[in-house]
């Protein structure tokens, strides 16, 4: 354990992470300090809960050394969660376990700079948490307390035979990115001499491999979209584990059928460049690798006009329907083919996030 730590001890460190939080908030009583916080319920609105972990080893490795980014993270992906249901994010709690072999006192201090520079980008006070020793890797688990109107909440149950099926973004970012890191590619570094560097790849690919490595290690919350589309979206999910999985709690949630137009995914530069370079298929990192963060919805109307108002520079397609028939979703191909769209990820089914579940879908069963 590093000494300085050691020397603060778990008390010296909640101090410390209590006197670098701001206030942002409004409804907190009483913050970090005492058992519990104390927040003041809003007369009108509905709360939103939410949790999410970051575990070592299986969503990110501590070798990569971006202490900074993974503090981000654990907060943005509870945003994401919050965004999909239409909602704010107002206060959050941070779990906390620490291994003895690391991190150092100022990897764990970039870490809450991380979380504290995205809970001021959205909002969010730190309002309590837990920090235990780890026997077996860092793990940051938050909580995120939020508000939605109420009865307006987006859920995954609200699409109907009609609607179109839309996504913002561009997908398989964050796939391509995690397989970069794992081949050794670090953010803002050159290419590492150790790692083979095919003649194809310019100066244009390399940027779009570090923008996908960007989107894994620090993603975007679309939280202007998604509380733009209350009113207009049906049904909404961010896609964490990939277009497949999620397009299947869709589809499973409102019992619908959820039609993937193959051709018409936006795929991110980066993942063409990764798949590319990792003989894999585009579409499969797009559609299977997962933590994009994007949102994922139905709509009767289009839902352009509120997006370009709310989100001007975040690009948004339309990618499929949705149709009365067995509750799953079912990928149609250029060529008319049509196929279950299987596969995505499953903490209980792959060996870990370091590996992304693609190639899943193959053997899925075929559909029509
Ligand atoms: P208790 O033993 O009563 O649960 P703790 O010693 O665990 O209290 O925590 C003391 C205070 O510090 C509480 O307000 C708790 O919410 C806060 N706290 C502990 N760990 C963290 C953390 N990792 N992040 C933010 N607040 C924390
Ligand atoms: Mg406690």
């Amino acid at each position: 354990m590093d000494p300085a730590l050691e020397a603060l001890g778990e008390f010296g460190l909640i101090d410390l992470i209590r006197r670098r939080v701001q206030h942002r908030s409004s409804g907190m009583v009483l913050g970090i300090g005492d058992d519990a916080a104390v927040l003041a319920p809003e007369r009108d609105g509905e709360l939103l809960v939410t949790t999410d972990m970051l575990l070592e080893g299986v969503h990110f490795q501590r070798g990569w050394g971006c202490p900074r980014e993974l503090g981000r993270k654990a907060l943005a992906v509870n945003v994401s969660d919050i965004a999909a249901m239409g909602g704010s994010p107002q206060h959050a709690l941070l779990g906390l376990a620490i291994p003895t072999d690391g991190p150092s006192l100022a990897e764990l201090e970039a870490m809450l700079d991380g979380l504290e520079e995205e809970a001021e980008r959205y909002g969010v006070t730190l309002v309590g948490g837990d920090t235990c020793g780890s026997q077996s890797g860092l793990v940051l688990a938050v909580t995120l307390l939020g508000r939605v109107a109420g009865g307006r909440a987006l859920r995954r149950s609200g699409a109907k035979p009609g609607d179109s099926l839309w996504v913002t973004g561009r997908l398989g970012a964050s796939a391509a990115g995690l397989l970069a890191l794992e081949r050794g590619l670090r953010p803002a570094a050159g290419w590492p001499a150790d790692v083979p560097r095919p003649g194809w790849l310019g100066a244009g690919e390399e940027a779009a491999i570090q923008a996908a490595i960007q989107a894994h290690l620090t993603p975007i919350p679309r939280l202007q979209a998604g509380q733009a589309l209350v009113g207009c979206a049906r049904a909404m999910i961010d896609v964490s584990d990939g277009v497949a999985s999620d397009s299947r709690h869709l589809a499973a949630e409102s019992e619908v059928t959820v039609r993937v137009l193959a051709t018409q995914i936006p795929i991110h530069p980066g993942a063409l460049v990764m798949a590319r370079l990792t003989g894999r298929e585009p579409l499969d990192l797009a559609l299977r690798g997962g933590e994009d963060y994007e949102l994922l919805f139905t709509a009767a109307a289009d839902p352009r006009p509120v997006l370009a108002a709310a989100a001007p520079d975040l690009p948004v397609s339309r990618i499929g329907e949705v149709a009365t028939g067995p509750a799953v979703p079912v990928l149609v191909h250029g060529d008319g083919r049509e196929e279950i769209l299987a596969g995505g990820f499953n903490h209980f089914r792959s060996p870990g996030r370091s590996v992304p579940n693609v190639g899943a879908g193959r053997s899925g069963p075929s559909f029509g």
